[in-house]
Formats: C-alpha cells, structure tokens, sequence
C-alpha cells in the first residue's frame, strides 16, 4: 500500500546492507512525498523515490564536521537539524497533506528516537505508522558470525548505549546490573567511551577475560571485525583504527564466529573495486561484484546516446529482411536495434526466416554457420524469402537478442571483432547484402573485411558513446581504490581524460581484453589483469584470482 497523504511513517532503513531494508520501507519510500532521513542509511536507500519528492537530509554528525553520508543520495545533505525542529517539519509537512518517511538507520525504536518523534506526531494530532527495521544489534552481529543467543552461550542479550555521560547521574548505566546480566551485551554507540564502558564492566566484576569484539559498518562492504577480550578491546579497536559507526558485542558467543564468520571471508571483501562501464549497464558486473564481497564505485565514463532517429538506421530496419547476414555489435546495439524497428512498427518477425537448422550440429561454430547459410545461397535472389542468418560478438549480445526472441546462429566466444570476421569464414556472403548494427566509433575490422569478400556491407550506428561527467563523491570514493575495470577502450580513453591526475594510481587495472588493455597502456596506465575470456565472467574471475592469495 502506497503512503497516504497526511501520514508520517517512522521507518527503519535497516543496518546498512541495502538488501536488508524491508519490503514495506521500499513500498514507502517509492510512494512518499516528502523522504525525512538520517546519516546512516544504506547507499542507494532513496533511489526507488519519486523524481518529485521532497528529499531533506536531517541527520545529526557524530563526529561533528561536515561529513555526507554514506548513500550521498540527498542534495541537502550537509544540513542537520536539531531533534525539535525534525518534528515540527514533520508535522507541519504531514499537516500540508503530504504523505512523509521519515527514515532511519536500523530499527526507528531502537536509539533512534523514534518514541520521541511518535509522542511528538501524537501531540499534534498527526497520524503516524511504525515500519520496524533490522537493527544493527542484530545485523552487525550476525554479519560478523557472532549470534546475539546461542543454545550453550546466551540465554538473554542486552541492547544497551554506550555513550551515556557518567558524570549524569541520572542517566548513568547501572554497571553492577550489566556485570551480572547472564547474557551478551551490545553496545551501540560504544566506540569512543571503549576503554571506560570495559573498565566500568571489570570493576563492577565482569570477567576481564571474556570474548569481546568491535564490529565497524557491519553488513556493509567494507565491515571490518576485531575480536579480543573485554579487558583488551579497546587497545586492539584502537590500533585497528575502529570508528563509528561501530557495534561492541561482549560475550561468550563472540567465539562462535570462528566458525560462523562468513561475509568477511568472501573472495573480494575489504577490497574497493571501480565499474567504469555505462551506468545502464553497470548493473551486472557491479553485482556480481558485490555479491563477491567487493566495495563497488560506480564512477561511468561514458554514457549511450542512442541515435536510432537516423535517416540510415531508418532505411536499414525497414527492408532488414532483405539482409542475408546481420551482424549486432553489443548487447546495447541488440537492444536499440529492435528499438528501432519499433520506430518503424516493426517486430522480430521483420528479420525473416532463419536458416534451416542442420539436424546434427557438427564440428564448430563456423561450420555450423556454413551449413545454415546453404539453403540461403541455393535460394536464389529472387523469389525465394532471405534466409537470415544473424552473428553476434559475444554471449552478452546473444543474450541480449535472445531476449527479444532471436537465437544467433554465430556466436564466436571472444568478445572482439576480430573474432566474428574469424566464425563467419565459412559463411557464403559474396553478391549478398550485410547489415551491421553497431556503435558510432567503432572500428571498421569487420565491414572492412567482410567488403573485401564481396558482400554489400550496410554500417549503421545505433548509438554513440558519449563522455559522463563524474560525479564528485564517486571520483573522491575511487581514490582508495584497490582496483578499476575497464570494459571496452572507449571507457578507459575517457575516464583517464575526464580524471587526468585524480586517476587512482595506486588501484591495480583490470581489462576485459586485449584491445582495452591497449588502449589503457595507450594512456599511460599499467594493466596488471587481463582477462582470459573477453567478457564479465571472465573479467571477474581473472580479478578474484588477483585478489586471491595463492
Ligand atoms: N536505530 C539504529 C541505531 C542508531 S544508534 C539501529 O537500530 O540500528 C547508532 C549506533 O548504531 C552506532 O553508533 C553504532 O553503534 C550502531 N550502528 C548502526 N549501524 C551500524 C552498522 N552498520 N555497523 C555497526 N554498528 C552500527
């Protein structure tokens, strides 16, 4: 159900990992029209928000200077509200008749002050929902493969703040009480007051030796775990460099985690990784990577302009069933090629019939290829239809053209040009006409040589790869990078333009083939992985076995 309009939501964003946010905070998030949010909330918490919506960061810093918080979604950012002044944008939003998030890290109810804010919708008459999130008492510990209860260790688990002023002594902790809590105790906002939340512990009797750890941005990518004793913690926390935001777990079930530790030993986790492909397609390969554990920066350098309005791409789709061969590109060139015959009213049909499929495929893809372009050539240019046979570099495309209900008949499994002039050898194509649906700027390796063996080549640019301009926090983010992806020359000529000296020169480069690895060296940079097969798959696997240990 949609947010209604009047109606302020007191929703939980969740510990950080985006997929921890719950369905009902997405329904929220994607329907309000005002999103009130905090510091911490997972990246990209508010990118399902409509384009109308009023986006107001109010968050307070605990660290004090201007820092932008880690989703650097909200344009108002910088600005922080103190506590009574939230409220009253609240109200008086939900009082304008706007339907209001208000969003918050973890759980509304748990330090989040979310209690305070519902009394203070109560009072105003202004009609509230609670969405509860997954607090990071819980997540974090869970992340960390340590279980808040466990069967022999933990019967009971306490939330508990760590950053209560002891010289208040109305809001002291009763230390006693905790040192004889018979279970784990969570602190949440415990890493500054470390040392003197442990020494206040001993002293009241807790035992000195007792597992500990500090668990910093768990659940998110970079999550790190130190593990000690509740009388060494600190010390250790301290020589890690442990900040906020940061969870301290102290129990027995902190052992746990040397058999239950699971995100941090992800092949690529800890390791900060640029997508530097177009962000319509950055999708795939940011995910597999960060399903591998990696920190992704999604920082584009280039963007795709379709130019399917053309006079030539025009022509070429509407007699495209005159081609006997069409040759598509990439998956982007699949897609705006049927873009393009919807233009013109046009569908899959358009293409003609495929070649007649040899009952056993023998031998390679060429061969293959060559049988099916048989009945095509005995067909004669007059009456009979055109049998078309469609090529397609790489298994991307193909796919791409599989999902518009076209199987490739030649598919070589190298990723370049050179590769597909290579599969269509066998091909008879003299006398024939040839559509090849590709980039703007791309290289002429296959028109070139399909011309010289006597087809009429037709070339038409369905798009044109256009420089991105970056975005700050993206290029300051990829500076501590450990690596940076390149998928084509394209994106590796203008990231190095646009960045110049704020190129990360310490980040190992990863090309997905020789001709990017070309292009990188080209421009000046040293390419320490390349990939064995040309395409995503491989690119990921030949940086994971980089990042891996032998
Ligand atoms: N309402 C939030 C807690 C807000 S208080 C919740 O339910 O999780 C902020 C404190 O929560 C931080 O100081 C830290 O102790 C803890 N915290 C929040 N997110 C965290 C994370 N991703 N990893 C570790 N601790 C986190």
């Amino acid at each position: 159900m949609s947010a209604r309009p009047g109606v302020v939501y007191l929703v939980g964003a969740g510990p950080g990992d985006p997929g921890l946010m719950t369905v009902r905070s997405l329904q929220l998030i994607a329907s309000a029209d005002a999103i009130f949010h905090d510091r911490l909330i997972p990246p990209g918490a508010l990118a399902g928000a409509r384009e109308e919506a009023e986006l107001v960061y109010v968050g307070k810093n605990p660290a004090g200077g201007p820092k932008s918080p880690p989703g650097g979604d909200s344009p108002a950012r910088r600005c922080t509200f103190p506590q009574a002044d939230i409220t009253g944008r609240l109200v008086e939003a939900a009082r304008a008749g706007k339907s209001v998030v208000r969003l918050k890290g973890g759980d509304p109810f748990v330090f989040g002050r979310g209690g305070e804010e519902g009394e203070a919708l109560r009072a105003a008459g202004v009609e509230f929902e609670v969405v509860p999130g997954v607090t990071a008492g819980v997540a974090a510990s869970a992340y960390a493969g340590i279980p808040v209860t466990h069967r022999d260790d933990a019967s009971a688990v306490a939330f508990i703040t760590g950053h209560e002023d002891p010289e208040k002594p109305e809001t002291a902790l009763d230390w006693e009480a905790l040192a004889r809590f018979p279970g784990t105790l969570v602190f949440y906002m415990g890493v500054k007051r470390l040392a003197d939340n442990a020494a206040a512990l001993i002293a009241a009797g807790r035992d000195p030796d007792e597992p500990a750890a500090a668990i910093e941005r768990g659940t998110m990518a970079g999550q790190r775990t130190v593990v000690a004793t509740l009388a060494t913690l600190a010390e250790a926390a301290e020589r890690e460099g442990i900040g906020a935001p940061a969870l301290i777990v102290v129990g027995p079930v902190v052992e746990r985690r040397e058999a239950l530790d699971w995100l941090e030993r992800r092949p690529l986790h800890g390791r900060r990784i640029v997508v530097t492909r177009a962000r319509a397609q950055a999708g795939g390969l940011a995910a597999n990577l960060r399903a591998l554990g990696a920190e992704v920066v999604e920082l584009p350098a280039i963007r795709i302009e379709p130019r399917i309005e053309s006079a030539a791409v025009r022509r070429a789709v509407e007699r495209i069933d005159e081609y006997a061969l069409i040759c598509v590109t990439s998956p982007n060139g699949a897609d705006l090629l049927f873009s393009a015959l919807a233009e013109v009213g046009l569908d899959a049909r358009a293409l003609g019939p495929a070649p007649t499929r040899p009952k056993e495929k023998q031998g390679g893809e060429a061969s293959a290829a060559a049988e099916l372009s048989a009945p095509a050539a005995a067909g004669g240019e007059t009456s009979a239809p055109t049998r078309t046979t469609v090529a397609a570099i790489g298994p991307g495309t193909a796919r791409a053209l599989a999902e518009r209900g076209i199987v490739a008949d030649v598919v070589p499994e190298r990723f370049v040009a050179e590769a597909l002039v290579e599969a269509l050898d066998a091909i008879e194509i003299d006398g024939k006409r040839v559509l090849i649906a590709r980039a703007a700027e791309a290289r002429d390796v296959l028109p070139e040589a399909l011309r010289k063996r006597g087809a009429e080549v037709d070339v038409v640019a369905l798009y044109e790869t256009v420089r991105e301009t970056p975005d700050a926090e993206a290029v300051e983010a990829a500076q501590g990078a450990d690596y940076v992806t390149f998928t084509s020359s394209s994106t590796v000529r203008n990231l190095t333009e646009t960045l110049g000296e704020c190129f990360p020169a310490a980040a190992r480069v990863v090309s997905i083939g020789p001709i990017t690895s070309e292009a990188a060296r080209d421009a000046g940079l040293e390419v320490a992985v390349e990939a064995e097969r040309h395409d995503i798959d491989g690119l990921v696997d030949a940086l994971v076995v980089d990042a891996t240990p032998e």
